[in-house]
């Protein structure tokens, strides 16, 4: 879950409707959801990381900036309106959930063995929240085919794209115009995760992505000449609970 900085309000006070947050919003952290990390070009929602709504919705922050991520519907819907509690779980704004999670070839996100028995919990916490904890689901063509609708399967085919362009950058290593259209296809195909894991040999690869994954850099999670994670998250936007991980 890649971490980032959303930085202080565009305006003065809580905006007229939530849903005018969002040009700013995918200005500043891309066109991904946060949660997920797939690039979702339409339907993309003003996410309220405390519920708007619902026995644990918090109304007086449903039009407050520091209230707002961006999420595909799959990754909202699992959350809806379930109860947040900031020291029980981990949220990209304010914890490095880079360095929080794994991701497996097969498309699984797992919390990652580095944590405390702490941040273990806060990490499964957090993946049940937003639904990535979720099985496979099969969806087969008529040739039974996998087809990659849910987000588990798009993790998998990213880890395809991903691996073929590393296999094209191991065969030719000293050429810059691969390494400028391997970055540009991992900003078009999304999954920051994803790509920092198969280019982990990479130190200026990951550094290119951790820069042109709009929003990542100023995350202060990473330290930019190795790629490598930084933790504690500094928090930079003085979130509350922030830097947990
Ligand atoms: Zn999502």
């Amino acid at each position: 879950m890649r971490p980032v900085k959303k930085g202080s309000s565009p305006i003065v006070g809580d905006f007229n409707k939530y849903e005018d947050a969002k040009p700013e919003l995918v200005s500043r952290l891309g066109i991904y959801c946060s949660y997920c990390e797939r690039k979702i070009s339409t339907l993309l929602a003003v996410e309220h990381i405390e519920p708007k709504d619902g026995a644990h919705g918090q109304p007086h922050l449903s039009r407050s900036w520091s209230n707002f991520l961006l999420a595909c519907t799959n990754c909202n819907s699992c959350k809806s309106s379930k109860k947040v509690n900031f020291k029980r779980l981990m949220f990209p704004d304010r914890d490095n959930t880079y360095y929080a999670f794994d991701y497996e070839l097969d498309g699984s996100v797992k919390y990652s063995t580095r944590l405390t028995a702490r941040q273990k919990v806060m990490a499964r916490n957090t993946l049940k929240l937003t639904g990535l904890d979720k099985p496979l689901q099969e969806f087969k063509d008529e040739n039974d085919e996998q087809v990659a609708l849910d987000r588990r399967a798009q993790r998998m085919e990213a880890f395809g794209t991903a691996q073929a362009a590393l296999n094209y950058l191991d065969a030719d290593s000293d050429n810059p115009n691969m390494r400028a259209v391997i970055a540009n296809l991992a900003i078009q195909t999304g999954f920051f995760s994803i790509w920092m894991k198969v280019f982990d040999a990479y130190p200026d690869m990951k550094v290119q992505f951790i820069q042109d994954f709009k929003g990542t850099e100023g995350s202060g999670c990473f330290d930019m000449t190795t790629g490598s994670s930084i933790t504690p998250a500094p928090n930079v936007d003085a979130l509350e609970q922030g830097g947990k991980i």
